[in-house]
């Protein structure tokens, strides 16, 4: 065994040993994680909705998440709030509005 064959050895059991470690210590976590039962919160659905209110919601483009950080419907004069960890409601695009979503008639507040 020469030199370079005994480092490569060593550093191949520290890799193992290493992902060993981290799988240990990872997956408990992951698994807490995904154990709470926290969904993420969804307001897409267009039950009850009319078609001409589903049109409108399509029509102004909404979404569930803001392609502009700095334009959600929490910040929009025409959000209703519902509180941050449920759907809210909105004066121009019925249905329910999540708090992070957008459209394009986003207005600010004044
Ligand atoms: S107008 Fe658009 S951006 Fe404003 S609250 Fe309604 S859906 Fe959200």
């Amino acid at each position: 065994m020469t030199m370079s064959d005994s480092t490569v050895d060593r550093r191949s059991v520290l890799r193992r040993v290493g992902g060993g470690f981290a799988l240990l210590v990872l997956a408990p976590v992951a698994a807490a994680v995904e154990g709470c039962g926290k969904k993420e919160l969804s307001c897409s659905s267009t039950t009850g909705l009319t078609p001409a209110d589903i049109q409108t919601r399509t029509a102004l483009q909404y979404v569930d998440r803001a392609a502009d950080p700095a334009k959600p419907c929490r910040s929009c004069r025409l959000f209703r709030t519902a509180g941050e960890a449920a759907c809210g409601g909105c004066e121009v695009v019925k249905g329910p509005i999540h708090p992070g979503g957008s459209c394009s008639a986003w207005a600010a507040r004044t």
